[in-house]
Parts: structure tokens; sequence; C-alpha cells
């Protein structure tokens, strides 16, 4: 799984469940910059099981019904872009799901991962300050 957890999604990849390849597509949305969401799961009648499932980028079903028309008309411009990457996955027997349709490219900017890095920027600034206040007080202390 450590491995699994680095990879590229692609056609073949296998899970033992469904959480297992949602937590896969999760860390790949954090890594690459999108949020991921599931578009839907198809468990069997019979015992519950999941059959098979699609997970997506959460800019892909903007259209899906529910949402309010206000909600939709004010964030059309940045979150409709109607985008097509996801996987799909379909369950071949006992704890073992195969991945079967993956689509990588997203249509809209994905998130940089530049707010962590102002985060941390930030964060050595304040360090710097408390440094600072510090140099200060020793030399009035020395003085
Ligand atoms: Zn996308």
């Amino acid at each position: 799984m450590a491995e699994l957890e680095k990879g590229t999604p692609q056609v073949g990849l296998r899970f033992r469940n469904p959480d297992e390849a949602w937590k896969f597509w999760v860390e790949y949305g954090g890594r690459t910059g999108f949020d991921v969401r599931k578009r839907y799961t198809n468990a069997s009648s019979y015992d519950g099981k999941v059959i098979s499932c699609r997970f997506v980028c959460s800019n892909e079903d903007h259209r899906r019904k529910g949402q309010t028309n206000n909600v939709r008309k004010c964030f059309r411009a940045e979150t409709r872009t109607d985008c097509k990457a996801r996987i799909s996955i379909v369950v071949r027997g006992v704890e073992n799901y195969e991945v079967t349709n993956v689509v990588l490219e997203h249509n809209h900017f994905l998130h940089l991962p530049e707010t962590r890095h102002l985060m941390a920027s930030q964060r050595n600034e304040r360090k710097m300050m408390v440094h600072n206040i510090q140099r200060k007080w020793r030399m009035m202390v020395a003085t």
C-alpha cells in the first residue's frame, strides 16, 4: 500500500475495498491540488456490498439536482467547470476491486500548495520577530 499511496491512478490498480480506493483518490487529490468527492456508489441489493463506485473531482457535478439555483448562480463562473477527472472501480471478487476508468485531466486551475507555503513563511516571520525582541532585550540588559 505504501507504493500505491504515492502512485498515480491508473486502470488495473487493485484495492481490497472501496475505502482503500477512496483514500487513495483523496491522497492523490491532495497531492495534485484538487478537491475530491464521491460521485456514486452502487451496492448489491443482495448483501449490500459495493459493486462499483466512482470518485470524481469536486468540480465535476455542479449540475446535480438539489442545489439551489441561487448558490449555483453566485458561484457559476468559478465552480461549474464540469470537470471530467475521475476514477471508477468495479468489484472483481472478495476484497478485490479494480480501477476500470481513469481520467486525470482537469479543465480548471488546480490549487497550488502556496497556502501552506505562506503559512510557513508567516510562522518564520513571527519567529524572527520574537528573536529580534529577545536580542534587543539582551542588549538592554547588557548595557
Ligand atoms: Zn477537476
